[in-house]
């Protein structure tokens, strides 16, 4: 690699690093934006199953409840037909069979109407239920207006900032000659902004492996290098 104007080199190296991290970090915050959205809409969408299963829930209990009154009803007509029919028995035999009967359907009809209150107060403390669901997805569809809201505001700054940093980077890049350009992008097309590393303490920051003497006394001249661990061009920070 060529060593001229060494000490420049490294300067745009560790520049053209700079840049790499702050777009990496830009395009990241960008792509963050969309997901952001998706996660608060698959929320939504979740919440309002959650109150679809609720009012079903609900509806089932109501359903339920119904049926059990009509049930009572039905018994009690019964009742009162057995107590029509006290005045028609002629022996004072069935006149006692048939008021055990009824006192029995009585008792019968007694615990059944326990039944009904009991479901009643079940569905009145259900409603909560209901309640609370529905506020969830009440604030489940704020927060997605919310991101969405954000994400919008965001974006065109961090583009404008990209599309900023993207023509530095090509500025940037013409300080590099030729023979270490050719280098330098095929790395950044294979690590993006791991395409660069500083040497600190004679280790390569992006492996933490320590770099040759050879390679060190090179880079510390300002000879750009490559790690023999992970590849990426070594340059020497401020
Ligand atoms: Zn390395």
């Amino acid at each position: 690699m060529s060593s001229t104007t060494p000490n420049a080199h490294t300067s745009v190296l560790r520049t053209l690093h700079r840049i790499h991290r702050q777009l990496t970090d830009l395009r990241e915050r960008l792509a963050r934006g969309p997901k952001q959205i998706q996660a608060a809409e698959a929320n939504v969408q979740n919440c309002e199953h959650a109150l679809q299963q609720t009012r079903a829930e609900a509806k089932a209990m109501r359903v339920a409840s119904d049926q059990k009154q009509l049930q009572l009803k039905s018994r009690e007509d019964k009742v009162k037909d057995l107590r029509r029919k006290l005045n028609t028995v002629s022996s004072n035999r069935e006149y006692q069979v048939l008021l055990e009967q009824i006192a029995a359907e009585e008792m019968t009809n007694s615990v059944l109407a326990d039944e009904v209150l009991e479901a009643l107060d079940k569905i009145d403390a259900f409603q909560k239920n209901v309640a609370e669901a529905e506020a969830v997805l009440a604030a489940g569809k704020q927060r997605t207006q919310e991101v969405r809201a954000e994400v919008a505001r965001q974006a065109p700054s961090l583009k404008t900032e990209i599309a900023r940093l993207e023509a530095e980077l090509k500025q940037e890049e013409t300080g590099l000659p030729e023979d270490i350009l050719q280098v330098y992008h095929r790395i950044v097309r294979q690590k993006g902004e791991d395409a660069l590393a500083a040497v600190e303490n004679q280790c390569c920051s992006g492996c933490n492996q320590q770099v040759t003497l050879n390679v060190y006394s090179h880079i510390m001249m300002g000879t750009p290098m490559l790690c023999r661990s992970c590849g990426r061009l070594l340059y020497v920070p401020e």
